[in-house]
């Protein structure tokens, strides 16, 4: 028997009004990188949902009515103690999403951490507005007060970075919460519960239901009492989740897929974007939101870069998340490394040329990861933009190369897919990336750079990608309700 069958398996709880509470039922949960079942998370239904929603109403008014300080040095409080246990978090974030451990050591739960304590200090800064009417005799002002119980709903690529992302804000309001997060990677939420009693987050503030998305996740965005929903994950899952609020009329921030560029001009200075974008499209198993699957390379360069970006794209080692010189991880699931598998043959069945990678490379495995779901970073070149490698989200570590000639043809096929998440931009011209950067449909665009974020501005994507933003100010106003005052003298 492998170490997981001989060792107990990791049983989760949900965790209500500041309680572990058992589940009747239970979900298998893999370890990806080794194909064994390690862990079971509860398979929480209606009846768990409410007790959650109970629990979080119950604990609304003491919550509500403390003060941003207060709530501050409580938030402030739970970084310093998941930073604390860094290591036990990365290292479970690692088994149980197929990240490395150094993705899991220096971006999930470093963020993770900063989420919190961003929150805990901008809370402490936000002015309303006020403005005068003299002829009036008036004077009108602002008030933000805290909603109610917030549903929280998030995905498996950044587990508790994503999650924490929400909960910080939406406490730091003065909100309750409900979260559940993704079936799939359940663990770093489970952790972090145990924390909170330590860090002063009252029972019944933060509590988390774990479950599948059709049926924990459904009962939350049915629930009456739940005014509002965040929600991260795919553009499919947000179209039925929009459906079942409707009835309630939830507000809804959500956000969601993207197919990324990445616009390349002749005049990039290549040393910075070719490992910069090797990273964008491979960093995480390229199971981040913002990772570009779209390379626009202007003509004049195209072969060459083409010829770099594929000897950086083969330096990346595939293999044991757990070892630090890996740079690439499990997948998330075997159905998740069918899905990305099936666009290669596609492309290739429509006459791309694979230039690395899936089906081209060899892919050696230690033994302990033979079953595990593991697939070399790939490069796709000559295939057409109406292809569905071009259109659809993949959501693994495949990039596709185009060329291109001049700027207007580009920001029109950079702008030809229904998603608007974030776009990267290429060139030492400032005049060319500014006009680029205004002219994308996207929420995001770097210029000469990627995944640098000021967690202050709005994040969140145009068209199918999402509606909403959140960011220090974005965030407060979604976790507040607004009234406007007006007192005449
Ligand atoms: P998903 O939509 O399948 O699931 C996301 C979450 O929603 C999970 O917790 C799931 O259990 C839950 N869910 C599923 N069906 C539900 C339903 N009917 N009602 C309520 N909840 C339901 O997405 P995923 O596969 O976990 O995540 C990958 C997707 O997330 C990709 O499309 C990716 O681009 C997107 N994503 C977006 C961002 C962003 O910030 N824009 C960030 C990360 C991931």
């Amino acid at each position: 028997p492998t170490m997981a069958h001989s060792q107990a398996l990791l049983v989760l709880e949900n965790f209500i009004g500041g309680k572990f509470v058992p589940c009747s039922s239970y979900i298998d949960s893999y370890n990806p990188s080794t194909g064994d079942v390690y862990c079971r998370v509860p398979d929480s239904g209606k009846e768990e949902v409410e007790a959650a929603v109970k629990a979080a109403k119950d604990a609304f008014p003491i919550w509500s009515s403390k003060s941003p300080l207060e709530r501050c040095q409580i938030l402030n409080k739970l970084a310093d103690l998941i930073e604390h246990d860094l290591e036990a978090f990365a290292q479970a974030e690692s088994k149980d999403q197929g990240k490395t451990i150094t993705f899991a050591r220096t971006v999930d739960i470093p963020r993770a951490v900063h989420n919190f304590r961003f929150f805990a200090s901008s809370i402490l800064h936000h002015v309303t507005e006020c403005t005068e009417m003299p002829t009036m005799g008036c004077v009108h002002y602002t008030s933000r007060a805290p909603v109610g119980v917030a549903g929280l709903i998030s995905p498996w690529n950044l587990p508790l970075y994503l999650l924490t992302w929400k909960i910080a804000p939406a406490i730091a309001c003065g909100n309750t919460v409900v979260a559940k997060p993704s079936e799939m990677t359940s663990v770093t939420a489970w952790m972090m519960c145990k924390l909170l009693e330590k860090a002063g987050v009252p029972a019944g503030v933060v509590n988390v239901v774990f479950g599948m998305g059709g049926k924990a996740g459904e009962a939350l965005v049915c629930h009456p009492d739940v005014p509002l929903i965040s929600f991260t994950g795919s553009t499919l899952t947000a179209q039925r989740i929009t459906e079942r609020s409707a009835p309630h009329c939830k507000r809804l921030s959500l956000e969601l897929g993207g197919k990324n560029p990445a616009i390349i001009f002749d005049d990039a200075d290549l040393s910075q974007c070719i490992p910069t974008t090797v990273r964008s499209s491979f960093a995480n198993q390229g199971e981040i939101c913002l990772c570009t699957s779209r390379i626009f390379v202007q003509r004049g360069i195209y072969s060459e870069f083409l010829k770099r970006f594929v000897a950086e794209a083969k330096k990346w080692k595939t293999g044991n998340p757990s070892d630090p010189t890996v740079d690439v991880g499990a997948l998330i699931s075997k159905e998740h490394l069918e899905k990305v598998r099936s666009y290669v043959k596609k492309a290739q069945a429509e006459g791309a040329r694979v230039l690395c990678g899936e089906g081209v490379d060899p892919l050696a495995l230690p033994p302990g990861n033979q079953k595990g779901y593991f697939m070399l970073p790939t490069v796709i070149a000559e295939v057409k933009d109406e292809s569905c490698c071009m259109q659809e989200e993949i959501f693994g570590p495949v990039t596709c190369v185009v060329a291109f000639d001049t700027e207007e043809e580009v920001i029109k096929r950079a702008n030809g897919v229904k998603y608007g998440l974030a776009a990267t931009v290429w060139s030492g011209n400032v005049g060319r990336v500014h006009r680029v950067a205004h002219r994308l449909q996207s929420g995001l665009v770097w210029t000469n750079c990627w995944l640098v974020r000021d967690l202050n501005l709005p994040f969140g994507g145009m068209k199918a990608s999402g509606i909403g933003r959140e960011g220090a100010k974005d965030s407060y106003e979604f976790f507040t309700e607004v009234k406007t005052i007006t007192i005449k003298h």
